[in-house]
């Protein structure tokens, strides 16, 4: 019945069905971490892009979320995540605090406030910034804090952080972010140019060992402000 009086609710292409349709993707992909697909399967993706996508939210693809940004597909978001929970051991954590860098439209910031006690999230784009803020709030996701600057230099004034997930590629990792990192906390981001490596960084107190997994496509971390 809600379905009926909120189209928003979900219905059709955006029922809770789909998004389960999605997390039984997710597995077939490998995705193993019931905790991350659960947090997927809670949050909905449809409401994150204009109205116009909102039947194609739950494929296997990224879209378009203006200024020339997109919100990363599904199986990148839930491994980034899984990646951010489990380091090379497999026994998930549940995090503290996050930082994420690109906050977009606001979508892997949920996810990952699924996973963790609040998540710091730096866009450089401000009118992102305003425009995803409105929506978390009507969404009622408390513990995201949207934050306008360039990620590239952390946010030392909520450090440190159990894990930093960057939804930008840059061709190395950004010296100032490993030292926000908590003692035995994780680095996720997409390494490289043309060619992008999802790279793990991971903090054991001053030694810092690195591993990349498999081949990514993201859009550029760019420095400075818009
Ligand atoms: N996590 C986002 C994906 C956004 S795409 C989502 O779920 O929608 C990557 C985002 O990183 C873009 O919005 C882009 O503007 C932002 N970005 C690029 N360089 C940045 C920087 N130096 N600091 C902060 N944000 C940056």
């Amino acid at each position: 019945m809600a379905e009926i009086l909120n189209p928003r609710a979900g219905i059709g292409m955006t029922s809770a069905r789909t998004r389960d349709r999605m997390i039984e993707r997710l597995r077939e992909q490998g995705i193993r971490d019931e905790i991350v697909l659960a947090a997927m399967g809670m949050v909905p993706r449809h409401l994150f892009v204009d109205q116009a996508l909102e039947s194609r939210a739950y494929e296997d693809t990224a879209l378009p979320i203006g200024f020339g940004q997109t919100i990363s597909n599904p199986y990148i978001v839930a491994r980034m995540a899984e990646l951010a929970r489990h380091g090379e051991n497999r026994h998930g954590q549940s995090l503290g605090r996050v930082l994420e860098i690109g906050l977009g439209c606001g979508y892997q910031a949920a996810v990952l406030g699924k996973l963790a006690r609040e998540v710091v999230s730096m866009e450089r784009i401000a009118a992102l910034v305003g425009r995803t803020r409105v929506r978390l709030r009507e969404l009622r996701i408390n513990n995201v804090k949207p934050k306008h600057g360039d990620g590239m230099h952390g946010a030392k004034d909520f450090a440190p952080f159990d894990a930093i997930v960057i939804a930008a590629a840059f061709a190395e990792v950004p010296q100032a972010l490993l030292a926000q990192l908590a003692d035995g906390g994780r680095l996720v981001m997409p390494l490289g140019h043309a060619t992008q490596t999802l790279c793990v960084v991971e903090r054991q107190g001053d030694a810092y060992t690195e591993r990349l997994h498999e081949g990514v496509k993201f859009v550029p971390l760019l420095p400075g402000v818009a």
